[in-house]
């Protein structure tokens, strides 16, 4: 069986299933992570909101912006190797640098926006996003039932993981994804409650051994530029990682869609 884990940042595979991933490499499974958003910025004009966290980021020019997103891949490629996946990437820009429509506008050009609805005019995208995974899928394994797709939940509703879990329902139809929760969005229990209490909705752990909660601890480390938007220190991150995989009987929560037929 090889598992394909779609995820919509650099970070969000290890993030939200880092040991699973450990885990499954461990006992020999072939595992590969394709990042989405993983293009660079655009190199001419970027939204007025997008210049404003560039200079929250610290970015001084384009050429900055741009190389930050080799460095984030040079950490995605580190982290992966130590859970033992394979990294492949699309070269989708980020949604603060997407435009479109008959306008084209900015699709997201204020904060409140990347935790908004994925704008209606991004339809093509969805497409075309579903087509490279499908093709991905398939160069990856030639028989459809020797692959699993994992796909995000998109708790927490940002726009860029909201986008892959389209591309991924489209492609493949939502009851053959396996979701998993976005950490750390996750850590918020109000996230989930609408899936727990659902009756079309099933979860399965995967339980972690030590050794697979160290290396996930360690591939979450090596996002060294992410670090400091989520945890104050990398002990800090050792601990909110620990904890929160405690409070899951110390695994991973997976999600399946199987809706009930009354007949
Ligand atoms: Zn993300």
């Amino acid at each position: 069986m090889h598992h394909l884990f779609l995820s919509p940042h650099f970070d969000d595979a290890v993030y939200s299933c880092g040991g699973t991933i450990a885990n499954l490499t461990r006992a020999g499974e072939g595992v590969t992570a394709l990042t989405i958003c993983a293009g660079h910025p655009p190199a001419n004009e970027i939204s007025y909101f997008a210049e404003t966290l560039h200079e929250r980021w610290g970015y001084k020019n384009h050429a900055a912006a741009s190389q930050m997103v080799d460095i984030r891949r040079q950490e995605d490629e580190t982290a992966l190797s130590i859970v033992g996946a394979d990294g492949l990437y699309l070269d989708i820009p980020d949604c603060i640098y997407r435009r479109g429509g008959e306008r084209n506008r900015w699709f997201y050009p204020r904060e409140e926006a990347l935790f908004a609805r994925l704008n209606g005019a991004e339809d093509a995208l969805i497409s075309n996003i579903a087509r490279s995974i499908i093709e991905i899928a398939d160069a990856l394994s030639n028989n459809p039932n020797q692959i699993r797709i994992y796909a995000p939940l998109s708790l927490g509703n940002h726009v860029d993981h909201q986008l892959v879990r389209y591309a991924a329902e489209r492609a493949f139809g939502s009851e053959t994804i396996t979701y998993y929760q976005d950490y750390p969005y996750a850590q918020q229990r109000d996230q989930i409650i609408t899936y727990e209490s659902s009756a079309d909705w099933r979860s399965k752990t995967t339980y972690l051994s030590e050794n697979d909660i160290e290396r996930k601890v360690q591939a979450v480390a090596a996002y060294k530029t992410q670090l400091s938007t989520f945890w104050e220190s990398e002990r800090d991150m050792e601990q909110a990682v620990r904890e929160f995989l405690r409070g899951w009987g110390n695994g991973e929560l997976f999600w399946r869609f199987t809706p009930r037929l009354f007949l």
